[in-house]
């Protein structure tokens, strides 16, 4: 897409007229934006997660990247993507409306993706819907992947808790859990499931112990079982307070879209013992979804397609993949400098073949606004986590 909106104009100078508007490009740029600043390894997974989407056969689950480049003196590497218009936050607090078609295939692209992913050993770690972007046709994508990292099989190694914006960060992260899996991916879509019927965010507190409250609130005292991985003082926190009992036919309440089989699915969902919360896999196989794939499968997928006869289905709806993804080219980094050389094989590869480079006019109008615009905003990263103890 992108390379059809711009015009060559001397390839050996590099310079280039770009029709498109590059703000509109910034999602995913803000990926790289920290990345090429940052001596975070994080990013280099996050860049690496992203790049490997275009390896892997995927056909359109995560923010593709259609072309990636460097600027003139290789001093930064920029981004562009397919454009998506919107992304989930701003369809939730527009006010137009949104029926329960809507919340079933959005749900069940959010799924899918995750299913993916997580087959894939990713975890995401940063889903909201900020993070959901979609086109004018529904087709949802999950970006920004600069929180994403493999999974940790070892449950006595310890993962970072600044993880997950705060009104969809799982109480086993707020309770201060040294070790969680990818089912806190699922406790973030369960609050944007939430959020999706109501149209209102479900959990949102003013501090991560807030947070917590609220969670339980909904959820009732969890189990001395449920709490086996949360940190002491988390635990006292929880046993100091006046036992609650479970509230959750109060979910019934979010619209007259929050059918049984909805709130059923969402119960499955927002389950605060992540081992007992259900997997993406599992929630696609839930009833609520159905018409969801169907609809999604029927006319906004590439994995089926129609001929004079009718339309011909994918034998598998929701793929998975098959190796894990592999992060050992982490261990042979040790600068930026070594990550940008890669990062630039990498789109050296990308460029073989008969693809119109792209290079950038770093003097262009559209080109300072975007500059200047949009890269990540400390008050977009996930706040620091409560220290309990
Ligand atoms: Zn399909």
């Amino acid at each position: 897409m992108c390379c059809s909106h711009v015009v060559l104009v001397d390839s050996s100078s590099c310079l280039i007229c770009l029709s498109l508007p590059l703000p509109k490009l910034c999602p995913c740029f803000r990926v790289c934006a920290c990345a090429v600043s940052g001596s975070d390894t994080f990013w280099i997974a996050a860049a690496h997660s992203a790049a490997s989407t275009v390896r892997y056969p995927h056909e359109g689950r995560f923010y593709k990247l259609e072309l990636v480049f460097l600027n003139l003196n290789h001093s930064s590497s920029y981004v562009v993507t397919e454009l998506m218009q919107s992304d989930l936050h701003k369809i939730i607090v527009s006010p137009q409306p949104l029926s329960s078609d809507h919340a079933k295939v959005f749900l069940y692209q959010i799924l899918r993706g995750l299913k993916y992913l997580h087959s894939a050993g990713i975890l995401h770690r940063d889903i909201k819907p900020g993070n959901l972007l979609v086109n004018s046709n529904c087709v949802l994508k999950i970006c920004d992947f600069g929180l994403a990292r493999v999974e940790e099989t070892d449950e006595s190694r310890h993962m970072t808790q600044e993880v997950v914006t705060q009104y969809y960060r799982a109480p086993e992260i707020l309770m201060g859990s040294r070790h969680y899996s990818n089912s806190i991916d699922i406790w973030s879509v369960g609050c944007i499931f939430a959020e999706l019927l109501g149209r209102r965010i479900l959990f949102q507190a003013q501090s991560p112990i807030q947070q917590l409250d609220l969670i339980t609130d909904l959820l009732g005292t969890p189990s001395m079982e449920a709490m086996r991985t949360a940190c002491e003082g988390a635990r006292a926190h929880i046993l100091r307070s006046a036992h609650k009992q479970p509230s959750l036919p109060v979910l019934y309440t979010l619209s007259s879209q929050a059918t049984h089989e909805a709130v059923h699915l969402l119960c499955r969902m927002l389950v605060f013992d992540p081992s007992k919360r259900i997997s993406a896999k599992d929630a696609l196989a839930h009833p609520y979804l159905d018409e969801g794939r169907l609809r999604y499968h029927t006319c906004m997928c590439k994995c089926c397609y129609t001929t004079s006869s009718g339309r011909v289905y994918t034998s598998n709806f929701e793929p998975v993949t098959n190796p894990k993804f592999d992060d050992g080219f982490e261990k042979n980094l040790s600068s930026v400098r070594q990550v940008k050389e890669i990062i630039h094989q990498f789109i050296l590869e990308q460029q073989k073949g008969s693809r119109v480079p792209l290079c950038i006019n770093p003097q262009s109008a559209a080109f300072k606004s975007f500059i200047s615009s949009t890269v990540a905003q400390p008050s977009e990263m996930p706040p620091s986590p409560l220290v309990w103890e």
